[in-house]
């Protein structure tokens, strides 16, 4: 695979009960496209994502960006460079344009307006942000990411809980930004949501890659593991 930006060797992440969340696990991620985590519910997959910009840091292995070890960077450097959405967005009290303003307290009112119409929320800078939807706190979250103009962004099942219609909004704006050239990597348990969004996909099963690839090769040709969490749909 050509262009890896995220390398993970032999990592090794433990609880504070001593159990490993991640064992031993090899991956790679490319730095092109969305990348889409998917596995079982609790098998690793927002350690991983965690770990890829150092709001987790391994117990053993290595982890790097672009080639360089992480524990070399800035943490808070590599989160402007490598943002982050959640499950759940934050709306913090103010504006939207305020909520905004805490990734760049500097962020003139061109540039706020300019983030939020990219999402979708054009004329929305004045608005409270406690009162928008929840798919609305979602793309305000989003645009508050981009803030900082990342390299890449890390999503974590962002829509999990959202509506179909505006869950289908922030997949598409996924899609629009890795066009435009901001990939990202996605995790999700839904696997229509799977399919619909990775270009590469890394299938993560009890701490482990079971399998990683263009998504049309790991599906093609799956394990029985692989073939067992996708025959298992995302029953959660
Ligand atoms: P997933 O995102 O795939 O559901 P996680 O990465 O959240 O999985 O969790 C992997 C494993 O680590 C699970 O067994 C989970 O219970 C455990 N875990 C997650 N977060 C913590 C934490 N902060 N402290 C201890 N154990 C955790
Ligand atoms: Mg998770």
């Amino acid at each position: 695979m050509d262009g890896v930006l995220f390398e993970l060797s032999e990592v090794t992440v433990r609880g504070p009960d001593g159990r490993e969340r991640i064992s031993g696990m090899d991956a790679r991620i490319p730095d092109h496209g969305i990348t889409v985590l998917a596995g079982p519910s609790g098998s690793g997959k927002s350690t991983m994502l965690r770990l890829c910009n150092r709001l987790e840091v391994p117990g053993a292995g290595r982890v790097s960006y672009r080639g360089a070890p992480m524990e070399d960077m800035d943490p808070l450097e590599l989160r402007r460079r490598v943002a982050m959405v959640f499950q759940r967005p934050t709306a913090l009290p103010g504006s939207v344009a305020d909520n905004l303003r805490i990734a760049d307290p500097g962020a003139g009112e061109a540039r706020v307006a300019a983030m939020l119409e990219r999402v979708g929320l054009g004329g929305f800078a004045d608005r409270r942000a406690a009162e928008l939807s929840g798919g609305e706190t979602q793309r305000m979250a989003l645009a508050r990411a981009l803030l900082t103009d990342p390299e890449y962004v890390l999503f974590d099942e962002p829509t999990s809980s959202l509506d179909p219609s505006a869950a289908r909004s922030i997949e598409r704006l996924a899609a629009q930004l890795a066009e435009d050239g901001t990939p990202s990597c996605w995790v999700t348990h839904d696997l229509g949501q799977m399919r619909r969004l990775a270009h590469h996909l890394v299938v993560v099963v009890g701490g482990r890659v079971a399998q990683q690839g263009h998504l049309d090769d790991v599906l093609r040709s799956r394990s029985a593991e692989v073939a067992s969490f996708l025959a298992g749909g995302d029953e959660e």
